[in-house]
């Protein structure tokens, strides 16, 4: 029985208060179901894992515990990097995870997390909702098995942290930089020699000269890891992560077999967590900068521009051979430019002009 028909049949016969939680329990217990999330972050890492857990306790909440999610951190059920698979085979329910992760399947997931120079958060959001991006994503993860939700943003990343300033190209040249993905990438045809770590290699890498610069998230992660302590400059803007979407992917199967209830409580916990997690990244991102400005004496830095020219460039390229690799990845690439093309448009005349108008010296 559906628990909004016990709920109205009890109303009927005059059942109420304590009585009716006593004979709900039963009628509930038969259409319950446990639910395994799986996540590549670390437990209760900081708006990450942090974000995935509201998303599993609010599921959990809204549904009145007919779909009881349980969270597994990275490592604990599957390693991060095979949360896909898992939830793919049924091995786990769901992840929560970064879709730039499966690349390797198919370069097309990129354009779903970030990719070099495209999307702000803002951005993404009006394209998977209402500009093509979310069938697109459902036809490129329902291939594999899963129904992927967007669950989750960080907003603009940083550039990095360098022990050298950056005034031309040819200061990447040679440098040792952790920067994964498309980024990684754009770096290496500009001469750098990126490298991919996970989180928790950065510090020690950075300490032993093992690498000479690394991006990570922004302030509030940032300063979690304690770079400051071993670098020097802070660089923005990061143009490798311009908003980083994070996927919450549900067995395909299993979500076909949801009723519309189900439905509608997953999809909108995934919303609601999309743009929780991008406040809290920009709340506490402003606290964070503070701290690392005024308590820490880091030395805020400005990519110059001829450098993000270069960089620009680079991406271009790199976005479009991404886009090339396959025929679902093609007709996403096609998306994506015609979409980045008219919001380009008018973010110049709404978000950004607004943005530089504020920051005029006159008194407030
Ligand atoms: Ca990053």
């Amino acid at each position: 029985m559906k628990r909004r028909d016990f709920l109205k049949g009890a109303a009927v016969a005059g059942v109420a208060g304590a009585a009716a939680s006593t004979l709900a329990t039963p009628a509930l217990s038969q259409g319950m179901r446990e639910l395994k999330m799986v996540t590549t972050w670390p437990k209760n890492f900081p708006g990450l894992g942090t974000g995935a857990q509201r998303l599993a306790d609010n599921i959990t909440a809204m549904s009145g515990g007919q779909l009881t999610v349980k969270l597994y951190a990275a490592g604990e059920l599957v390693p991060p990097f095979e949360s896909f698979d898992a939830v793919s085979s049924g091995t786990a329910d769901m992840y929560h995870g970064a879709d730039y992760y499966w690349q390797g399947k198919s370069k097309a997931f990129n354009f779903f997390t970030a990719v070099p120079f495209g999307f702000t958060a803002n951005e993404i959001d009006a394209w998977l909702h209402w500009g093509g991006g979310q069938q697109l994503w459902d036809e490129l993860a329902g291939g594999f098995n899963v129904k992927s939700f967007a669950a989750g943003n960080t907003g603009v990343q940083m550039g990095g942290w360098f022990n050298k300033e950056i005034n031309s190209l040819d200061d990447y040249k040679g440098l040792k930089i952790r920067m994964p993905g498309l980024g990684g990438e754009v770096l290496r045809r500009i001469g750098a020699a990126a490298v991919t770590l996970p989180g928790g290699e950065i510090f020690p890498a950075l300490q032993s000269g093992a690498i000479d610069a690394t991006e990570w998230v922004g302030p509030w992660n940032d300063l979690a890891f304690g770079f400051y302590k071993i670098t020097k400059y802070y660089y923005w803007p990061g143009f490798h992560e311009p908003g980083s979407t994070l996927a919450c992917g549900v067995n395909k199967t299993l979500w076909d077999g949801f009723n519309s209830e189900e439905q509608a409580i997953v999809a909108g916990a995934c919303m609601a967590e999309n743009n929780r997690m991008y406040a809290e990244f920009n709340a506490k991102n402003g606290a964070a900068l503070d701290t690392l400005r005024n308590v820490h004496g880091v030395e805020l830095r400005q990519i110059p521009d001829p450098v993000n020219m270069a960089i620009g460039e680079a991406s271009g390229q790199v976005v479009r051979e991404a886009g090339e690799s396959d025929a679902i990845s093609k007709k996403i690439l096609e998306s994506f430019l015609d979409f980045r093309g008219k919001i380009l448009a008018y973010s110049k005349l709404s978000d950004q002009a607004y943005a530089n108008a504020r920051l005029l010296p006159f008194k407030y």
